[in-house]
């Protein structure tokens, strides 16, 4: 694997802002402070990919993971920050270098339903991109999306079917072949197997780790399940209201998980070895985007906290090699000396 890193955040952060409707303005208008409420989707994460990497993202609904994924793949806008791919910034390139790095990351979605056209054929589907783009001769567009159907292990046969004549798992084979179409180099996967069924889910992911071995892709793997991204993970990441709390390499997130949103995580884990046990389910709701707690914005969910926890931020440290947790309560001697748990 590279060290040159595929994908590198610096301190990205994005927030959604509400429109003032009529009522606001005409307060702004009298000179009265007018609320203007703001989403932290994104809250200031660094993070970096390296080729051939596969970095598994998990956090759950609301956490801001499909917004960082959507951001990478270049379909909204960082509020501040930079987004540098193959070593470029991705919010100054123009022209040429533009469509690169538009054709060079593809998204794959959770619906593979809703990202497809459904009065097009297969075929147009998968050739729409190459054909806008200019990417290959017309002649040789037809054998190019057999090829791509042969890849994602579907018949050519299907080329002229709309996209209801065939099963959600077909569906997502498409949506991953017509990313094939532009060959891309980064792949961001939003929960693309959360639709489907769990027969079908391990056939898919059979399928990106296959894809990854031919053509050496890169991965941002975003689930809200740890047991999903454990298959095809090199390292695992997790976010918590816009933050990364944790991140190091997947065998160490799982038996060494140190924050304790991770140990909450993997607690409610289903696990045929842990039978009998009792299910532990995280205690609260996260908290709303639109006010996040202070301090680190687990506590008033965390079994550990202290008040130090109510009033700063912990920082993302360094707790072994490869391994970074954000938590006032880990030391790098304590996961050393201990298995660690908190
Ligand atoms: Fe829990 Fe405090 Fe660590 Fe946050 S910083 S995870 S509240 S112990």
């Amino acid at each position: 694997m590279s060290d040159v890193p595929v994908i590198q955040l610096q301190d990205l952060y994005k927030r959604f802002s509400k429109k003032p409707d009529l009522a606001q303005r005409l307060l702004g208008l009298t000179g009265r402070p007018v609320e203007n409420p703001t989403v932290h989707a994104v809250n200031g994460v660094d993070l970096t990919i390296r080729k051939g990497e596969v970095l598994g993202l998990v956090g759950e609904s609301g956490c801001g993971k499909s917004t960082l994924g959507r951001i990478l793949a270049g379909l909204i806008k960082p509020s501040q920050g930079q987004v540098m791919f193959d070593g470029r910034d991705a919010g100054t390139l123009r022209g040429k270098d533009q469509l690169d790095y538009t054709l060079g990351v593809q998204m794959i979605f959770q619906d593979p339903q809703a990202s497809l056209n459904p009065k097009q054929k297969l075929h147009q589907i998968l050739s729409e991109a190459m054909r806008v783009h200019k990417l290959a001769p017309r002649k040789e567009m037809a054998d190019r999306v057999d090829q791509a159907l042969l890849e994602v292990g579907l018949d050519p046969e299907y080329r002229n079917r709309l996209p209801h004549q065939i099963s959600g798992g077909q569906r997502q084979r498409i949506g991953i072949a017509r990313a094939l179409m532009v060959q891309p180099r980064f792949l961001v996967c939003d929960e693309p197997v959360a639709a489907l069924d769990v027969s079908i889910q391990a056939q898919v992911i059979n399928l990106f780790m296959d894809l990854r071995d031919r053509h050496g892709f890169t991965y941002l793997f975003i689930s809200h399940d740890l047991g999903v991204v454990r298959h095809i993970s090199d390292r695992v990441a997790i976010m918590y209201l816009g933050k990364i709390v944790e991140i190091a390499p997947t065998s160490e997130v799982y038996g060494r998980a140190a924050h304790p949103y991770t140990q909450a995580l993997l607690a409610e884990m289903p696990d045929v070895s842990r039978r009998g046990r009792k299910f532990i389910p995280i205690k609260g709701e996260i908290p709303s985007p639109l006010a996040p707690p202070p301090g680190c914005t687990f506590h008033p969910r965390c079994p550990h906290a202290t008040d130090i926890c109510r009033r700063q931020v912990p920082e993302l440290r360094t707790i072994a090699p490869g391994h970074q947790a954000a938590c006032h309560l880990l030391q790098q001697s304590d996961h050393n000396n201990d298995n660690g748990s908190i």
